[in-house]
């Protein structure tokens, strides 16, 4: 049974309901929604879609809402040719223009422009005494199209992360009843603490993922982990920002602190980037996923794969048999994910316990969770024990399918805790998955956030 999961980003390749649910057919757990392409009309249809689809098939799938946040692009009347070693204006009303008076505050002499994702590189000669204007070198040959981002390297813009659009697509997102919302471009905690207030005031209550992809975040990315449901390494706009030789580096740090302090890790970006154009993996693009599930990560998060690529099922396949095998070879290897600086509460030490106890009975684990706080805490220790996690809420069965080897299960009709596992075991043992003779080992949170009930039983 795999129990890494599979995020898919939607986009013009996969954006019809036949092929998003042979995408789920084959492995996909969650979507994403990038709002930096698209408009409301099209995301409602996405939305639309997915909830038919997982009715259709039996599943709880959620909806990562990823906004975008404050980037800057530049203004062109048309394509422009870009040559090696010539010169090039980049001002607020002539050459190339960037409007936004931001992007000049922090430029010096010397620093590097990159546009285009950073297919384009330029080197600033000359910044004008007002800081309106800068003059650079094309540093290689290409081709410019309007709308393009530019970036400075290494430097962060500076004022609010987010923008009226952002605004809007947080409203849609909370409206839309999306169970996770991605933060683009994550700088410091307050960052977080802002959406997750506009969230409140909104009364919507999705868990937050920051995406680690500006080298600001680096510097406090330990009270960033705290502030967040979650952690994305984002290696595209990682790889724009810093040496690409630091990211696998950077990579560990980041799912080693979202280990540490029990949040969700995911793993995005050039996963199976040969996949845009060809029907199988390259060798380096499998180890790199094996990699990813050994350092411990919840989710993998396809991107240009499935946005934009020419095998989006193809793609899905792929990474649930790259997947599939990793979680089975580690099996063996790796009995509980756990370190010695982990944070635990007192409720994380019971599961921990728990899943001791499992292991020694060879059990399987039925839970149940109110807001999804005893399924977080069984999957943060990575066991590979099967677990069905039950719970009244719809919103929070979609949720918990992130979670590495967490099954949800949605329990329509309230009830004792302990008559709806044994319920839930029955169905269980009806389906095969608990054979008779297995060790079932209930886990439940009695109270509001905590997990402090554990029974076992031997069918
Ligand atoms: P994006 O994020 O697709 O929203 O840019 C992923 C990344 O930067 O790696
Ligand atoms: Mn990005």
């Amino acid at each position: 049974m795999r129990r890494t999961k599979i995020i898919a980003t939607i986009g013009p390749s996969s954006e019809n309901k036949k092929i998003l649910k042979q995408m789920v057919k084959r492995g996909v757990d969650a979507f994403r929604i990038n709002f930096a392409h698209g408009d409301h009309k099209k995301f409602t249809k996405y939305v639309n879609w997915i909830r038919k689809i997982e009715k259709e098939l039996d599943k709880h799938i959620p909806i990562i809402g990823d906004i975008q946040t404050k980037v800057i692009r530049i203004k062109l009347s048309g394509e422009l040719e870009i040559r090696k070693g010539a010169r090039y204006i980049i001002s607020r009303d002539r050459g190339i223009i960037v409007e936004e008076p931001t992007f000049y505050k922090n430029i010096h002499i010397g620093d590097y422009i990159l546009l285009d994702d950073g297919l384009i590189e330029m080197k600033v000669d000359n910044v004008n005494i007002n800081k309106t204007e800068i003059t650079v070198t094309s540093l290689v040959n290409g081709t410019l199209k309007p709308n393009k981002k530019i970036i400075v390297k290494g430097k962060s813009t500076s004022g609010n992360l987010l923008t009226e659009k952002d605004l809007k697509d947080i409203k849609f997102i909370i409206e839309n009843q999306l169970e996770y919302i991605a933060i683009s471009m994550v700088r410091q905690k307050k960052d977080i603490v802002k959406v997750r207030k506009i969230i409140e005031e909104l009364g919507g209550d999705p868990w937050v993922i920051s995406k680690i992809e500006h080298p600001e975040a680096l510097k406090s990315l330990e009270e960033i982990t705290q502030a967040s449901d979650g952690l994305l390494v984002a290696r595209g706009d990682l790889g724009q920002h810093i040496e690409l030789e630091k990211i696998p580096v950077i990579q560990r740090k980041i799912i080693s602190l979202g280990s540490r302090y029990g949040k969700i890790t995911i793993l995005a970006t050039q996963l199976l980037e040969s996949m845009m154009h060809n029907e199988t993996p390259t060798r380096a693009e499998v180890t790199d996923i094996f990699n990813a599930v050994e350092e411990g990560v919840d989710a993998i998060m396809l991107t240009g794969e499935t946005a934009v690529g020419k095998y989006p099922i193809e793609t899905i396949s792929w990474a649930a048999k790259i997947l599939e095998y990793a979680d089975s070879y580690l099996e063996e290897k790796r009995p509980l994910h756990y370190k010695e600086d982990f944070i635990e509460s007192l409720y994380d030490k019971f599961a921990r316990g728990v899943i001791y106890i499992a292991n020694l009975l060879e059990g399987r684990i039925v839970g149940y969770t109110k807001g999804g706080n005893t399924a977080r805490r069984l999957s943060r220790y990575k066991p590979n024990i099967p677990i069905w996690i039950t719970t009244h809420e719809k919103k929070v069965a979609r949720k918990i399918n992130i979670l590495y080897g967490i099954n949800p299960i949605h329990e329509e009709e309230p009830g004792d805790i302990m008559k709806i596992l044994r319920k839930v075991k029955k169905r269980l043992f009806e389906k095969g998955e608990l054979p008779k003779g297995t060790i079932v080992i209930y886990v439940v949170g009695m109270r509001k956030e905590t997990t402090d009930v554990m029974r076992f039983e031997k069918i």
